[in-house]
């Protein structure tokens, strides 16, 4: 029989893939979010509309499921988590909280968890050529505000949960992904979404404004790596939380750059240093995931950004 997975933020950009990656691999999807996908149809085999801050929603929907991909979250880009810090806070305790409870009354064999490399020190990425973050980074504590201690905060819960109930907890500190499908408009979009989208919309001979000084930096994982770093990790035997992401550190101009030099435009950037830039820098360290697992996510960004830009072109193009 077909193992059982239940996906969590279905509707979202990374669980959406993620649902299609785990139909590949033969298992029994349940999807749930509070919307369905925006871009694609689900290929989940059942799509359940629900509130996840609801602990009875959390119950019924880890009914006879084997394993949880807990992908759903209140988030967004920058200027999204540093203005909405109570209610994202908030929002994604009660879901975490609940789903692992729910998890654990109901025998779920595996459970994981989308951390994010916000949990890192805000401390230790003040100068855009950083050393990369190692997992022992992450403490004594200091992650971005709201959202980062949250994160921070349901690691701990998820240890709890395996040391007191033997849950058998996955984490994975996601370094920013991107991708086709991906939200890439209204204040939720990351970096490279926005840029993509700002380069298509603009007319060649024009300018795109920037968030920062464009020498911000960070690393950008591809959405391919990211979910097959998911599978990895979640039949794997190591509960410890894990870097998931790249270890190529690119400033916010190089990424301009590229995806400038994509769409074959000619255009100027006007910098606003006004906007949120988060950290200055942040990279992953992968010595740890390569060590345990033998891999590490190797997607080159050209590549990558330029399936981003044909999508988000396509998709503005229809507006
Ligand atoms: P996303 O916003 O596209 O997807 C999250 C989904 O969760 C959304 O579809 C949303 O509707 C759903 N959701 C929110 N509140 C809910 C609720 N109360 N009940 C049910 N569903 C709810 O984000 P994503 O990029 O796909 O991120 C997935 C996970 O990965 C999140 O936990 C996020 O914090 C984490 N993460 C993502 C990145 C990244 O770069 N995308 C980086 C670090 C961590």
């Amino acid at each position: 029989m077909s193992r059982k997975a239940l996906v969590t933020g279905a509707g979202g950009f990374i669980g959406n893939h993620l649902v299609d990656y785990l139909k590949s691999e033969g298992y029994w999807v349940r999807g749930v979010d509070l919307h369905l996908p925006e871009f694609s149809k689900s290929t989940a085999d059942e799509y359940i509309i629900a509130d996840l801050r609801n602990y009875d929603a959390c119950l019924e929907t880890t009914i006879k499921m084997d394993e949880v991909y807990n992908l759903a979250a209140d988030m967004g880009g920058i200027g999204y988590i540093t203005e909405y810090l109570a209610p994202i806070a908030r929002n994604n305790v009660l879901i975490n909280a609940h789903m692992l409870e729910a998890s654990r009354k109901n025998g779920i064999k595996k459970y994981f968890y989308s951390s994010s490399a916000c949990i890192y020190p805000t401390n230790m990425q003040k100068e855009s050529d950083l050393e990369p973050l190692k997992e022992s980074d992450a403490y004594p504590a200091l992650p971005e505000e709201g959202y980062g201690w949250e994160k921070l905060y349901t690691e701990k819960l998820c240890e709890y949960y395996q040391k007191d109930y033997g849950l058998q907890t996955r984490i994975a500190r996601f370094h920013n992904v991107y991708g086709p499908l991906g939200t890439f408009e209204g204040g939720k979009e990351k970096a490279p979404a926005a840029i993509c989208r700002k380069v298509s919309k603009a007319e060649s001979g024009g300018y795109i404004d920037i968030w920062g000084d464009g020498l911000q930096t960070r690393s950008f994982m591809y959405i391919d790596d990211c979910i097959q770093g998911i599978y990895k990790i979640m039949q794997s035997e190591i509960s410890v939380p894990l870097n998931l992401g790249m270890d190529n550190l690119v400033t916010i101009d190089e990424v301009t750059n590229i995806v400038i030099e994509i769409s074959g435009k000619k255009l100027e950037k006007k910098y606003d240093i006004s906007k949120p830039q988060g950290v200055r820098g942040r990279n992953s360290d992968n010595t740890k995931i390569k060590d345990l697992l033998g891999w590490s996510p190797s997607y080159p960004l050209k590549e990558g950004l330029r399936n981003t830009y044909i999508w988000i072109d396509s998709q503005t193009s229809q507006l």
